[in-house]
């Protein structure tokens, strides 16, 4: 990294935020109501009402800076949604707010030390937005707002005030738009109308004049000119990228490749020293914001003592993000000492952290949820499917139910069938094994594993 020159890299964002999605893609928020109470079946969630109700509280404390230095502990059985209410907070923080999801067991790899992988997972849950301003090239489309007299009485004059206003570049747009643009052969100055319902795009050329044009356009219809000479200006562009990646694009020895394959390997302490010193620059010029995000940790009762003292040091920073750890465990040991405590977590450390209890589901709100994961799967499935996917869900675990969604729908493609039906489950049900009736078959078996 030469000198003060940090590199960020906007376009490695989407693919990231992808790879953090998945089995809870379904959740867009909380689904809380303006006085914070929980809906029943709201943003993808379901029930777990009261838990929903307490994160939505503490997402206020966040929003109203008042929760700095502390945390969240999530305590409740596997399967209860966990993970999920700690995916809500951030969504419901917004779509630029980093969300960052670890194990408390992935930080015992032989590749990077501890407290590196926890420094990678909490630089993972921070943001950075920077405001850039770049020129406009010709050719480039620009998004205008036209001026539209009550009377349009343009058409006489032939003359249109056109005010370039909020501005997109093309890639904004989406391939489809790009595709008519093609089509349509547009050039720098012309203008053209895309109707946002059914993004339907017309080419209205240079002169575009005459009222009937915008008439016959109706009022969703935006227009847009591809810039020539004098339409040529700056635009503001604002991107989020995380305190992470930009680590790994300006470490020496990863390239930032390495954000895709995930094989980050250590980074030197001395390139976060320069990024964290140019970030304060930047933030002091007006040039970029802190956008403190999410990190949850699950199992956390499987962190020691070392990574217990990491995280109360890092809660003081003031970057900090909001620390959201999860547990199934009541008392128990806490790793690297003989101690035990509530959660197998430190006394100062739980000191800091509120907690918020989530409770197992009822078979309807099971229903609820597959319901919502067949959907968000785009997955057909009859009343006699989903029935008994709710029934192997209550007897085994909403996440095993969840699983087999996706294999049935497979099965169900093979034989050609319209929607997933009992028989689909009830193969992908014995094809696939739910952890009770792996380890009893392993018992049964032992004899025969073990001679
Ligand atoms: P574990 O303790 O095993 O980590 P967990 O408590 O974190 O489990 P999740 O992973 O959040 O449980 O839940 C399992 C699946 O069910 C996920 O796909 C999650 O998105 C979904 N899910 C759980 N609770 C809800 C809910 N209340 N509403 C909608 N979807 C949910």
């Amino acid at each position: 990294m030469a000198g003060a020159e940090v590199k960020v890299n906007a376009e490695i964002r989407d693919l990231t935020r992808i790879e953090r999605i998945g089995a809870h893609s379904h959740i867009r928020g909380l689904g809380l109501d303006d006085a914070l109470e929980a809906r029943a079946v709201s943003q993808g969630m379901v029930g777990q009402t009261k838990a929903r109700k307490a994160a939505g509280v503490i997402l206020k404390m966040i929003q109203d800076g008042k929760i700095a230095g502390r945390g969240v502990l999530l305590a409740g059985q596997p399967g209860t949604g966990k993970t999920a209410i700690a995916m809500g907070m951030a969504k419901a923080l917004g779509e630029e707010t980093p969300f960052a999801m670890m194990a408390a067991s992935e930080i015992f790899s032989l590749e990077m030390s501890k407290t590196e992988a926890l420094t990678q997972a909490f630089r993972k849950a921070i943001g950075v937005r920077i405001k850039e301003e770049t020129e406009i090239i010709e050719g480039e489309v620009v998004e205008l707002e036209v001026d539209r007299p009550e009377s349009s009485g343009v058409s006489k004059t032939g003359k249109l005030t056109l005010k370039t206003t909020e501005m997109e570049t093309i890639y904004d747009l989406g391939q489809k738009m790009i595709e008519a643009l093609t089509r349509e052969k547009v050039q720098a100055g012309d203008v053209i109308a895309i109707d946002k319902a059914s993004g339907k795009v017309t080419k209205l050329g240079r002169s575009f004049a005459r009222s009937r044009d915008y008439d016959a356009m109706g009022p969703t219809t935006k227009f847009v000119q591809c810039p020539e000479g004098e339409l040529q200006k700056r635009k503001e562009v604002v991107h989020v990228v995380t305190l992470h990646e930009i680590d790994v694009i300006n470490s020496r020895t990863q390239g930032f490749l390495a954000l895709f394959s995930g094989d980050t390997g250590e980074i030197r302490p001395e390139v976060r020293e320069q990024i964290d010193s140019k970030v304060a620059e930047w933030r002091e010029e007006g040039k970029a914001e802190i956008v403190p995000g999410v990190i949850f940790i699950d199992e956390v009762h499987m962190l020691d003592i070392e990574c217990f003292s990491f995280l109360n040091r890092a809660l003081e920073n003031d970057m900090a993000p909001v620390l959201v750890v999860a547990t199934n465990r009541g008392i128990t040991r806490i790793r690297g000492t003989n101690y035990r405590s509530p959660h197998g977590i430190p006394i100062d450390l739980l000191d800091r952290l509120l907690i918020i209890s989530t409770e197992p589901y009822t078979e309807r709100e099971l229903r609820l949820i597959l319901d919502i994961r067949c959907e968000e799967e785009d997955v057909e499935a009859t009343d006699d499917a989903r029935e008994l996917l709710t029934k192997i869900g209550h007897e085994t675990s909403l996440r095993y139910a969840i699983q087999l969604i996706t294999a049935a729908s497979m099965v169900c493609q093979r034989r050609k069938g319209a929607a997933v039906d009992i028989e689909d489950v009830s193969r992908v049900y014995s094809l696939f094994v739910d952890v009770k009736r792996s380890t009893q078959y392993l018992i049964e078996y032992q004899e025969q594993f073990m001679f």
